[in-house]
Formats: structure tokens, sequence, C-alpha cells
């Protein structure tokens, strides 16, 4: 008989988890979720509350099974060295990790009891599993060497073992309020799937590869990511979702954005500690215009982190992340190219704010994707030409008059992307002057 402690972070559903499926009937077993408590303490309260409901809504879909969720906000080492001397666990079974600092942590694990890994957020696990000693430069070249073998596997029916698990009880975090039942109802993993299956149906998902450049609105993108990033959905369900509908081409171009989820997280792995370096993959960085800690340096920040940069497109975009948690991809990427490129600022700093203000963090895609722009990945940095962007993407300046009604009532349409030609000088060298209106 084995004892064993099944760590299900970033794993909270029933359906297609392998995790729960590794005990026997002759085991004991432990169902944990361990939240790294310094990370935990630095999201933004809407990311607590969102994490708290989900792992709320998982604890009561698991006692309804008669199973306990046993939940920690610990440092992590610590914790399961606690744990696993306590309950004599013989073996640790998680999802395959992607970041370094998790890595470690299960090789220090390894010294104590077994481990057993199980890719089980990625597309490519098992057989499929990318050769990491020819890992490919680019996530095209990726796509296309993977994407014909990828033959996902029937989502595993549900689980089996019950009789394994120990305790029955309550989760320390309770699902009372009504922000939680929100959040529970858009992102659990009924609320989830329910909002997927109705997108794959509705004229949205058509749409999609005309939409998802846009700012906000509702569907104009699958907004999948909030799931996959707490594994309320599992990726091979919605890869096999897509492959089994229709192939126009939302359709392509959707699963083609799962590829590039798929591709950072194999990156993460090959690349281990790089990918949180300065200067990344590429060994050269851009340089900071202004000495790192400095107070004009500190200032510029504080401004892009609480969207008063005076550039309505990039301060419109920050709003809605403090408001949502959200952010639009074309709006992410501005920014980020914003704060590295105009305000000469670390991108390490971006990609840490974002981590702690998206509801839809995911290490590998949000640190993967900061230093795809930074130019501290596999290619050259992205400088994006913020002005011809907000001009291409909203164009009548609703977007940014909706999430910023104080700019300048004088100035309509267009000329609401730059107040500043009015009210003072303008927050950054204006290099992009031919594209104004
Ligand atoms: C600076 C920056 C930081 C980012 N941080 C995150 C993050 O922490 N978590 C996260 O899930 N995505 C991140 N992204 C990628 C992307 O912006 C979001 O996945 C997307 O906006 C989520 O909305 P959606 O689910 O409606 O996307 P859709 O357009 O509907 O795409 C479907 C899915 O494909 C995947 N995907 C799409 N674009 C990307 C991409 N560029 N990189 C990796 N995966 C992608 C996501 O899983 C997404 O849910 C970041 C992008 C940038 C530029």
């Amino acid at each position: 008989m084995s004892r064993q402690l099944l760590l299900l972070n970033e794993t909270l559903r029933l359906q297609d988890n392998p995790l729960l499926n590794v005990p026997k009937s002759a085991d004991s077993a432990y169902a944990v979720i361990l939240l790294n408590q310094h990370q935990f303490e630095q999201s933004s309260p809407k990311r607590q509350a969102l994490q708290a409901a989900l792992i709320a809504d998982f604890a009561k879909q698991l006692s309804a099974r008669g199973i306990q969720l046993h939940c920690y906000i610990a440092e992590p080492w610590q914790q399961l060295q606690k744990l696993i001397k306590a309950w004599q666990i013989e073996l640790v079974v998680a999802a395959t990790p992607c970041a370094i600092d998790e890595v470690r942590l299960f090789d220090k694990v390894s010294s104590l009891c077994k481990v057993q890994l199980l890719d089980c957020n990625s597309l490519l696990d098992g057989q499929l599993a990318p050769d990491y000693q020819r890992f490919p430069k680019s996530c095209s070249q990726f796509r296309s060497q993977r994407e014909p073998e990828l033959l996902v596997s029937a989502p595993v029916a549900d689980l089996c073992c019950l009789s394994a698990f120990i305790g029955n009880g309550c989760s320390p975090f309770s699902s009372q309020t009504e922000t939680n039942e929100q959040f529970a109802a858009a992102y659990s993993s009924e609320g989830a799937s329910k909002r997927w299956q109705n997108y794959l149906q509705s004229p949205a998902f058509s749409a999609y590869l005309q939409t998802r450049n846009q700012l906000y609105g509702a569907d104009y993108a699958s907004f999948l990511s909030v799931a996959l990033a707490f594994g309320t959905l599992s990726v091979r369900q919605c890869w096999q979702d897509l492959q089994q509908g229709p192939q126009h081409p939302s359709a392509v171009w959707l699963k083609q954005e799962l590829f590039w989820r798929e591709y950072f997280r194999h990156y993460f792995r090959v690349h281990g500690a790089a990918c949180f370096a300065e200067a990344g993959l590429a060994r050269r960085a851009p340089l900071p215009k202004f000495p790192k800690g400095s107070s004009a340096a500190r200032e510029n920040f504080r401004r892009w982190q609480q969207g008063e940069t005076g550039v309505p497109f990039i301060d419109a975009n920050m709003r809605l992340l403090a408001n949502t948690g959200l952010m639009s991809n074309r709006g992410r990427q501005n920014v980020a190219s914003y704060l590295v490129f105009e305000l000469g600022i670390d991108w390490r700093l971006g990609a840490t704010f974002f981590e702690q203000q998206l509801l839809d963090f995911d290490v590998a895609s949000n640190w993967g994707n900061w230093a795809y722009i930074a130019g501290a990945g596999e290619g050259p940095a992205r400088h994006f030409n913020v002005m011809k962007q907000a001009l291409q993407y909203d164009k009548d300046a609703e977007f940014v008059s909706l999430l910023q009604p104080d700019i300048n009532p004088t100035l309509t349409g267009p000329a609401k992307h730059r107040p500043y030609a009015i009210d003072g000088t303008a927050p950054w060298q204006e290099s992009w002057a031919a594209y104004l209106p």
C-alpha cells in the first residue's frame, strides 16, 4: 500500500485530470492544494478572490464525492516537508511544472520520496512530448513540426478510485461572497465548460479571425485563458472540441493560438532560469533609459501601472487591467512595448506586475510573451508603434473614451489619442509623427 500526496494546483477539475487517477484501490491518497504564500500575498485582491472561489468550488465538487481537499498557503518546500513527514508520504504526484523554481522544488522533494509528474495541462504529453535537445527556435517551426502528430487522447472519463482518498471535510476557502460566486460561475469547470461550448456554437466563434484583435467587449475572443491557467478546463479537451468541429479559418487560427501557449510551456522547460534573466536568451538587453531604481524610473513605472502615462491608448489598457484583471492580447503587446522601449524600464518589472494583476496569469505565457517583446527570447525585439496601433485598432477612439472619460472633451475621433498635443508636451519622443491624425 502506498501513501500518496496529489498536488492539484492548476488542475482544478475532475474531468480529464490524470492526477486523480493515479491512486489505486490499495493506496491512500491526500488531495492537496498548496499556494505559494509570497505569490498569493502579492496578487491583486481580485486575483486572490478568483483563486479562492475556484478552489472553493473544486473543494465542493470533491467533497460531494467524499474527498477532502487539503489547502495550504505557505512556503512550498517547508510545507511539503512537513506533510510528507506527518502523513508518511511515499509518492508525490503533480502536474509537470514549467518554471524553474517549481522544477527545483520537485528535485528537492525527490530526495524525500518518489515524485511522479504528469503533463496534464499541455497538449503534447507522453509520447508526443517534444525532443528538448532539438527544440525549435520559433513557434511556427514548433507548430509545423508538432501539429500533424497531435492526436489528443480521449479525455479520461472521471476519477476512478474514490476509496483511496483520505478525509472528508471543507476547504479553508469558502465561496460565500457575491464576487466569488460570479467568478465561480464564469470560470469554474462547470461555468467555463458551458461558456466554451456556447462559444463554439456561436457566430462569435466563426468571426474570431476578424475580431481577435479587438480591445474589449464580449466574445471577441475565446476567453479560455483563465480556465486554462487554473486548469478548470483541460486544454486537450478544448483541442479535441476544435478538431471535431468544422475547420473554418477561425477554428484553425484558434488552434494556432493554443500552440503559442504550448510553445512557451516547453520553451520554459528547455531554457530554465534564462527565461527570467534580463538578457534572457539573447544575451543582450534593451538599455534602460533611466538608471534602475532612480526616482525617474520609479515615477515612470508608477504612471504606467496606474494608467497615467498621458498616452490614452496605453492608459486605457492599463485601466482596463485594473478594473477587470484582464486585457486583450493587442493591449498587452502595446503596453509591454511601451514600458520597455518608450519608458526604458526592465521588462521583468512589467512581467511581475502582470503576474500580480492578471486573472489568467500563467507563468510561461506571461514571462514568455514579455521576453518575446523585449527581445530577450529567441527572436528580435518587437517594438510597437503605439500611435499607429491606436489608430488602427481604435480608429474612432471609442475604447479610450470609454476607459478615460476624462480626456479633453473638446477633442473628437482620432484626435482623442493625442490630447497632449494641446495640453502640453508629448510624454515621449514622437518618433512616429507620420501616423498622427
Ligand atoms: C505581455 C503579454 C503577457 C501575457 N500574459 C499571459 C498570461 O499570463 N496568461 C495567458 O494565458 N496569456 C497571456 N498572454 C497571451 C494572450 O494575451 C492571452 O492568452 C489572451 O489575451 C487571452 O485571451 P483569450 O483566451 O480570449 O485568447 P484567444 O485569442 O481566444 O486565444 C485562445 C488561447 O490561446 C492561447 N494564447 C493566445 N495567444 C497567446 C499568446 N500570445 N501566448 C500564449 N498563449 C496564447 C491562450 O491560452 C488563449 O486562452 C500574454 C500576452 C502578452 C503580449
